[in-house]
C-alpha cells in the first residue's frame, strides 16, 4: 500500500475535515459516499495516512518518509486496518466486524490514532451492521472509522445517522481532463470520461485497459454477425475472453445509443461519441421495439452475472437475439 494523496477535485472535502481537526472535533465515524470511480477509497486512505504520519499537523498530506509512513508503505502499520471484500458478490460478515472491534481495543502503537477503512460498507450483512453499530455508539478515544460506499441508501439509517457524511459528486470536467492528461493517459480522454459518466478513476481504468478499442471491436463483431461473416459461437468465445461483465456493459451502451438514434437523428447524448456514423448506420436497419427488447435482455443478464451462470450460453443467447432482430 503506497502513501496516498487526496485527488485534485477533493480539496473541498479535505478542507472541511481539516477544519474539524483544527477545532479539535475530528469525527469518529465518517461515511464517504458518491458514485463509483470518483476516488472515495483513495481519499479514505489519504486521510488515514495523514492522521498516522509523524510529520502531518492539522491534516496535512502524509510526508511519505517518516517511520509511520514507511510502515504504511510496507502495508504493515498496526494502527491502520483496511477491510475490503475478498471477492465480488460477497458480503462483509460479522466476523470481519468483530476483528475490526478487536483492532480498536488494542492499544495504539504510535501517535494515538487508530484508523479503519471499510470499503463497500453497504455489503455488510445485518449481523455485521448491528455489531458495527455498537462501536459507532461508543467509539474509543482517537478511533476513526471510515465507511466507503457507492450506495449509501443501502446502509441502515441507524449507521448513517452516526456518521459524518462526506459527499463525492462527479467532479468538474476541466479538473479531471487535466489530471488524466497528467497521468500520461494516451487516447481519447473525453470519450473515456463520457463512458465513465464523468468518474475520473473509472475513465482512467478504461484507458489503461484499452477498453475504448475493445468497444469498437464489439461493434465490428455485431456487424460481422449480421453480415454472416462470423458465427455467434465464435464471438461469444472472444467476448468471454474479454470478460463478460465488461463486455455486457459496452453492449448495453451500444444498444442504448442505437435506440437513441431511432428516436432522433441528432440525439442530445451519445455514450459512444467516437462511433457516431457507424451506430447511425446500424440503427437505421433495426426497429426500435426490437432494440429495446434486446437492451432489456442485456440489462437483466448484467444483473444475473453474479449468479453462477454459464456465461458462454448467456452471451450466445444475447448474440442470437441480435442476429435475429430486424
Ligand atoms: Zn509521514
Amino acid at each position: 500500500m503506497s502513501v496516498t494523496e487526496a485527488l485534485p477535485w477533493q480539496a473541498e472535502q479535505w478542507c472541511r475535515l481539516a477544519e474539524s481537526q483544527e477545532a479539535g472535533r475530528f469525527p469518529h465515524s465518517l461515511l464517504l459516499t458518491g458514485p463509483g470511480g470518483v476516488g472515495k477509497r483513495q481519499f479514505a486512505l489519504a486521510l488515514a495516512h495523514s492522521l498516522l504520519c509523524d510529520a502531518s499537523r492539522e491534516l496535512e498530506e502524509a510526508c511519505g518518509t517518516c517511520p509511520q509512513c514507511r510502515l504504511i508503505k510496507a502495508g504493515s502499520h498496526p494502527d491502520l486496518m483496511v477491510l475490503a471484500l475478498e471477492e465480488k458478490g460477497t458480503t462483509i460478515t460479522v466476523d470481519s466486524i468483530r476483528e475490526l472491534i478487536g483492532f480498536y481495543f488494542l492499544a495504539s502503537h504510535y501517535r494515538g490514532w487508530k484508523v479503519a477503512v471499510v470499503e463497500n460498507a453497504d455489503r455488510m450483512n445485518v449481523n455485521a451492521a448491528n455489531a458495527l453499530l455498537k462501536i459507532l455508539e461508543e467509539p474509543p478515544a482517537k478511533a476513526v472509522i471510515v465507511l466507503v460506499t457507492d450506495h449509501s441508501s443501502a446502509l441502515p439509517a441507524t449507521i448513517r445517522s452516526r456518521c459524518m457524511r462526506v459527499d463525492f459528486p462527479i467532479p468538474q470536467e476541466g479538473l479531471v481532463v487535466d489530471w488524466l492528461a497528467e497521468q500520461n493517459e494516451k487516447g481519447d480522454i473525453k470519450q473515456a470520461l463520457a463512458l465513465a459518466m464523468g468518474a475520473p478513476l473509472l475513465a482512467q481504468e478504461y484507458m489503461e485497459d484499452s477498453c475504448l478499442e475493445e468497444r469498437m471491436g464489439l461493434v465490428n463483431d455485431l456487424r460481422a454477425i449480421k453480415n454472416k461473416k462470423t458465427s455467434v459461437c465464435n464471438v461469444a468465445k472472444s467476448w468471454m475472453d474479454l470478460g463478460s461483465a465488461k463486455v455486457l456493459k459496452w453492449y448495453a451502451t451500444i444498444l442504448s445509443d442505437l435506440t437513441r438514434y431511432k428516436v432522433s437523428s441528432t440525439p442530445p447524448h451519445i455514450d459512444n461519441q467516437d462511433m457516431k456514423p457507424v451506430l447511425q448506420e446500424i440503427s437505421a436497419k433495426l426497429s426500435l421495439a426490437a432494440l429495446l427488447e434486446l437492451y432489456r435482455s442485456v440489462t437483466t443478464a448484467r444483473r444475473e452475472l453474479n449468479r453462477n451462470l454459464n456465461e458462454q450460453l448467456l452471451l450466445e443467447s444475447l448474440l442470437v437475439q441480435w442476429k435475429r432482430i430486424r
